[in-house]
């Protein structure tokens, strides 16, 4: 083992890879834009007009969705935005659930809502977010935002595609007419990746195929592929063998993976194999600090739009 991580390392310094592997640290691209946002409401602010307001509901206890949550709230205090929490148990009835969309809809303060997936199986997720007002519905996920993120037309976009995009920009990461594969089709994060890679303008231009888990060939398309979005939620899926020398790899994949020797009790674990793929790219996001703190930017990016488009009314 150790033998082959060394004709690893001796080969990617000796040149049988032919490019300098850069990892894409969405750390440093997501700290850049929420500068902006910090300047941008310092602005709003000295004019006397109002800051974004995000609204984040909460259901239930689940250790991964506390996380998020609570770096939303982080990410909107850095920015100056207002946020509320409000949280709920996870035995609240839809209807209770709903009552509290309707109120954030009416009140004007509020620019966005966000209701932190996946929610009891009781609650119909398709309900909840088609009860959040589209022009708040900072998640990008209802029918009428997909709808137009389909066209092409300008709305909120699903944050973690989103801050993909955000990243790709930020690194200058050639997409057109490059063959881009998407492994997931879930509706937060392969199908409208795989919609917005492929539009027009930059980043797009992309040729793209969406793979799931009934894709036979999977290993063959990838191997293909210039571009490698893996958002399966199955750690160490992409292995170096399905990945071509060069490629630009994005590793969606957050699992936890219990590990006694971390205070919390688990790692992170992306889709990707990282030791093994990392060398064989051009580009590639690690985990954590990839596509996770790029996800928050492009929500607090969304948030901003929510409150500056109340600002032109
Ligand atoms: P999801 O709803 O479970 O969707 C997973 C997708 O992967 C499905 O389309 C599924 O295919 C496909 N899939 C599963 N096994 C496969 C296989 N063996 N080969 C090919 N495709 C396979 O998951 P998600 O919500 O999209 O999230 C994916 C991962 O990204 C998770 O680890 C999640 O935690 C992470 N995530 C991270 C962020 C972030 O900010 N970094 C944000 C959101 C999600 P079928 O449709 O056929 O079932």
């Amino acid at each position: 083992m150790v033998a082959k991580a060394f004709e690893k390392i001796s080969a990617y310094f000796f040149g049988t890879y032919l490019c300098a592997m850069q990892i894409l640290n969405g750390k440093e691209a997501s700290q850049a834009i929420k500068d902006d946002l910090k300047l941008s409401v310092a602005q709003l602010a000295a004019q006397g007009k109002k800051v974004p307001h995000l609204a984040a509901i909460l259901v239930g206890h689940d250790g991964a969705s506390e996380t998020y949550v609570s770096s939303k709230v982080k990410a909107c205090e850095e920015v100056g935005f207002k946020s509320t929490l409000i949280r709920a148990e996870a035995n609240i009835s839809s209807l209770r659930l709903l009552d509290t969309i309707a109120e954030l809809n009416t009140n004007y303060d509020v620019d966005g809502i966000l209701v932190q997936l996946p929610l009891p199986e009781h609650i119909s997720p398709d309900e909840v977010i088609n009860a959040i007002h589209p022009d708040k519905d900072v998640d990008g996920f209802h029918p009428i935002n997909v709808g137009k993120m389909v066209l092409g037309q300008p709305t909120f976009v699903p944050a973690t595609p989103y801050g993909i995009m955000l990243l790709l920009e930020h690194y200058k990461i050639e997409t057109k007419g490059k063959h881009a594969v998407v492994v997931g089709r879930s509706n937060i994060v392969g199908r409208p990746m795989s919609i917005l890679l492929s539009g027009s303008g930059y980043p797009g231009n992309s040729t793209v195929t969406i793979c799931h888990s009934q894709t036979t060939n999977l290993k063959e398309l990838c191997q293909s592929a210039d571009i490698i979005v893996a958002a399966l939620g199955k750690p160490g899926f992409i292995k170096e063998d399905m990945v071509k020398e060069g490629a630009v790899v994005i590793d969606v994949g957050i699992t936890r993976i219990p590990d006694a020797s971390k205070k919390s009790g688990f790692r992170l674990s992306g889709d990707v194999d990282y030791a093994n793929v990392a060398p064989k790219c051009s580009f590639i996001t690690p985990v954590p600090g990839g596509v996770g703190p790029m996800t928050i930017a492009a929500l607090m990016k969304n948030t901003f739009r929510a409150c500056a488009n109340k600002h032109h009314e």
